[in-house]
């Protein structure tokens, strides 16, 4: 099975490099090069991130692999390739896609992520490599093995949703960031952040999706003693839109250097879907954050949220304090 192993990481250190040789040195990649270079990368760092191009060609990866001799159900098994349903061969998985190869905490290429070049309904924008044994969705942090020494160094990781914006956080300077490959936080995410880092900033798009992922790995976070902040981006925007935007440095001032607590953030949270000039809209505000708020909050944390949730609402302090203390004594 070690074998296994290592043949998967040599086929996938293979695709990489053939991937990139295609991006960079061929016509048929000039496309691909091209949106990335509009999406404001430079050759250093398509280089710096291992960034190729899949054909559009059934099997030109296949051929290659077939050709320096690796086992074909092996390659299945590791996710480059699939069968053909008349089961007469193999064709590639990965076709007419920008790769992006995700690494292992050893930094060996284990698997890819796969974007369009222009958004369809069609088709899925990011296409993953499947679950191998060498590529667990939930162990592997993407930037994870870049990333260990700075989180180490600063006792800080940032957390984002999609690996671009880890990449445009690098270019803007931001050394210490992992995003997950999908929408899941693990446990196992968790312990490893853990292990390296005392502070987790969570840093999730502004769309809806976002604010619920972030909520998610905000509790997910406090749950396993770590201790979490949440940044919050304007509009709809994913960090990625706002540093080119905004530029970098606004991204780590104004961005990251002003992260909310999370019951900052669920305040705003439960804002976000409120009108406050309906009275009904302020009574289920009023609810929600009573609700928070009679959990574990601290005695000031608890006396900032009451005043600011009175300046926002216009009820006294000293009417949501009665409040509050009416929901304690039902829970204790
Ligand atoms: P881009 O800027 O290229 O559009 P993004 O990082 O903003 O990419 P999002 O749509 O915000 O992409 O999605 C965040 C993450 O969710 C992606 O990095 C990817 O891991 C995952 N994801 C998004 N869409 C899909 C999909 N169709 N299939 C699988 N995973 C996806
Ligand atoms: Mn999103
Ligand atoms: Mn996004
Ligand atoms: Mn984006």
């Amino acid at each position: 099975q070690s074998n296994e192993f290592q043949h998967m990481i040599e086929a996938h250190t293979l695709a990489a490099n053939f991937y990139s040789h295609l991006l960079l040195n061929t016509v048929e990649g000039e496309k691909a090069l091209h949106y990335l270079e509009q999406r404001g990368f430079s050759r250093d760092h398509i280089e710096k991130y291992g960034i190729g191009w899949s054909l559009d060609d059934r099997e030109v990866l296949t051929q290659l692999l077939q050709r320096k001799k690796f086992d074909m159900k092996e390659m299945e098994r590791a996710g480059l390739c699939i069968m053909k349903n008349d089961g007469t061969g193999y064709f590639d998985r990965f076709r007419g896609r920008i790769m992006f190869p995700l690494h292992d905490d050893n930094g060996n290429v284990v698997a890819f992520s796969g974007r369009i070049l222009t958004n369809t309904k069609e088709e899925a924008k990011y296409l993953n490599s499947p679950e191998t044994p060498i590529f667990e969705k939930s162990r592997l942090l993407y930037n994870f093995h870049h990333a260990r020494l700075n989180v180490r160094k600063t006792g800080k990781v940032i957390l984002f949703e999609g690996f671009m914006d880890t990449i445009s956080a690098e270019r803007a300077g931001v050394m210490n960031s992992v995003a997950v490959m999908g929408t899941s936080l693990s446990d196992t995410h968790l312990t490893k952040l853990k292990r390296i880092a005392n502070q987790l900033i969570i840093c999730c798009d502004g769309d809806n999706a976002g604010w619920e992922a972030a909520k998610r790995f905000a509790l997910l976070s406090s749950e396993k003693g770590l201790d979490a902040q949440i940044a919050l981006l304007p509009g709809k925007m994913d960090p990625d839109e706002y540093i080119s935007t905004y530029g970098g440095e606004a991204f780590t001032d104004k961005i990251l250097g002003n992260p909310h607590s999370y019951m900052s953030f669920i305040m705003a949270y439960y804002k976000r879907s409120k009108n406050l000039s309906h009275e009904n809209d302020v009574l289920q505000y009023i609810h929600e954050v009573m609700e928070e708020l009679a959990r574990k909050v601290s005695p000031i944390e608890r006396d900032l949220m009451i005043r600011q949730l009175s300046s926002e609402t216009g009820v006294s302090k000293e009417a949501l304090n009665e409040q509050l203390m009416k929901k304690v004594g039902t829970l204790a």
